[in-house]
């Protein structure tokens, strides 16, 4: 099984265009050393057809438990599967030559070899993400993106018991940092033996692009800055998402906002998330418009407050958006319970995305604050408790445009929601977070409906209330206030 699997593999990445027929034997004889296996040239081995690298990955990590190389854990099975992959992949500037060249006769070709081939060598684990279970949801702010994430692996006792074991490190700082490329991982870090960057100069600095290991999206890409330095918005973010726009041709770019509670997961090191997907808030319908001499303003019918500015010119969106950041930086409605403020803490940011469409650029600015207070101690601009059964966490750039992540555990949870609704299966203890939703929807629930699509809908609709509670000026409540904030704030 083991041979047959390397042979598949091989095979594989022939067909892939990772490697060529030419590589082959230096392939193989460096795989069946990694493997601890002899080569009998006697032996021949009819490749199959796979469809992911772990079709052919899978029977050669089985065969290494089976001799004790790997102890069963699924933390040692993706820490040495990365190392055969390793053994494919070109060094980085090679790569980066291929992708230079390809993208002088076209862009686009050059970024889909990049991704395809991140696929190729399992950098990208596609079985995984295959797994991951999305759908739409209908709501008054326009159909919802929901993507249920399966991708991660259950961890097993000895996962937890060996990350248990595992010394806090320090390199690399983080799991964006540069020195990533190459890193085989621990316990507690993944390895990123196959990972490679592609580097460029943007605005006088260094910068990196890759691809997500655990895509939410299409073509989901991240930008990472060369040095570990903190999340920032300035005028700068403006400037850099709008020229990745150019750079990465049909991608949108955006950046988590800079400040705790309604930043992303990753503060501590500067990048931008970008990618080729169209998200919910581009079909937002206006409450008001505005043209104004080289770019056009509008206030969007979105849960949270997002102005969009709309222009050819790249130069007055960065400086209208610096604008809106600096006015927004400082403001004040107590009435609104908007505070900008608490002794010196700053609380106000933007979380900022850009898109190019027939060469006009939409900038999005969505108004963030982060104060706390005694009602609401992880944030007023926060999931409130009462949706926390679906989402507590941080509502970060891609849910606050429309996509919500949302945990494995749900699954279950909504299955059991469900046989409650038809059958008044009790939910048991561990599901009780959801009991005063399901027995709200089970008032609402008709037997003609299908039961899977109502709970999409009401999914939806609970993601679409998380989003409202982010929201600084309330829709249907506060428009007049957003306009004479923003009418003030541009020049
Ligand atoms: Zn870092």
């Amino acid at each position: 099984m083991i041979k047959q699997g390397i042979a598949d593999l091989i095979a594989y990445e022939i067909k892939q265009g990772v490697i060529t027929n030419r590589d082959k034997v230096y392939v193989k004889n460096q795989i069946y050393k990694l493997l601890d296996l002899t080569i009998d040239e006697n032996q021949k081995y009819e490749a199959n057809d796979i469809k992911y690298p772990s079709d052919a990955l899978n029977p050669i990590l089985d065969d290494l438990e089976k001799r004790n190389i790997l102890d069963g854990s699924f933390i040692a099975r993706d820490l040495f599967d990365s190392q055969i992959m390793n053994i494919f992949a070109d060094k980085p500037s090679v790569i980066e030559s291929i992708y230079h060249k390809k993208y002088k006769s076209s862009p686009r070709d050059a970024m889909l070899w990049y991704y395809t081939y991140a696929q190729s060598l399992n950098y990208i684990r596609m079985d995984r993400i295959a797994k991951n279970q999305a759908f739409k949801a209908k709501t008054p702010s326009g159909d919802l993106q929901i993507t249920i994430n399966l991708s991660k692996p259950e961890k097993d006792p000895k996962s937890i018991m060996m990350q248990a074991k595992q010394q806090a490190t320090s390199y690399p700082k983080c799991v964006l940092c540069v020195e990533n490329e190459g890193f085989a991982g621990h316990a507690t870090r993944d390895s990123r033996n196959q990972h490679r960057l592609l580097k460029f100069e943007m605005n006088r600095y260094n910068w990196y692009f890759q691809y997500s290991p655990y895509i939410y999206y299409n073509e989901h890409a991240i930008v990472i800055q060369e040095e570990h330095v903190p999340m920032k918005i300035s005028t700068m973010t403006f400037k850099n998402l709008i020229d990745l726009t150019n750079r990465f041709e049909g991608y949108f770019f955006g950046s988590n906002a800079d400040l705790p509670i309604v930043g992303g997961s990753i503060l501590s090191h500067n990048h931008y998330q970008g990618g080729h997907h169209d998200f919910p808030i581009q079909d937002a319908t206006t409450f008001y418009e505005e043209n104004r001499d080289s770019f056009k303003l509008s206030l969007l019918n979105w849960p949270l407050s997002t102005i969009k500015l709309s222009s050819k010119h790249k130069d007055v969106l960065v400086e209208q958006a610096t604008h809106i950041l600096e006015a927004w930086k400082s403001y004040q409605n107590e009435d609104l319970d908007i505070i900008a403020y608490t002794d010196k803490t700053r609380h106000h940011t933007i979380t900022p995305v850009v898109r190019k469409e027939n060469n006009i650029y939409h900038m999005y600015l969505i108004l963030r604050d982060n104060h706390t207070s005694e009602k609401h101690p992880l944030g007023v601009f926060h999931p409130h408790e009462d949706v926390w059964h679906i989402k507590k966490e941080n509502i970060g750039l891609i849910e606050a445009i429309g996509l919500a992540i949302l945990p494995k555990r749900l699954v279950e949870e909504l299955d059991a929601v469900k046989a409650y609704i038809l059958n008044d299966l009790a939910l048991n203890d561990a599901y009780k977070k959801h009991d005063i939703w399901a027995k709200s929807l089970k008032t609402i629930y008709k037997k003609e409906q299908n039961i899977d699509t109502f709970i999409e809908e009401q999914v939806g609709l609970k993601f679409e209330r998380v989003l409202a509670d982010c929201g600084v000026f309330k829709l249907n409540k506060d428009e007049k206030e957003m306009i004479s904030f923003v009418k003030e704030a541009l020049k």
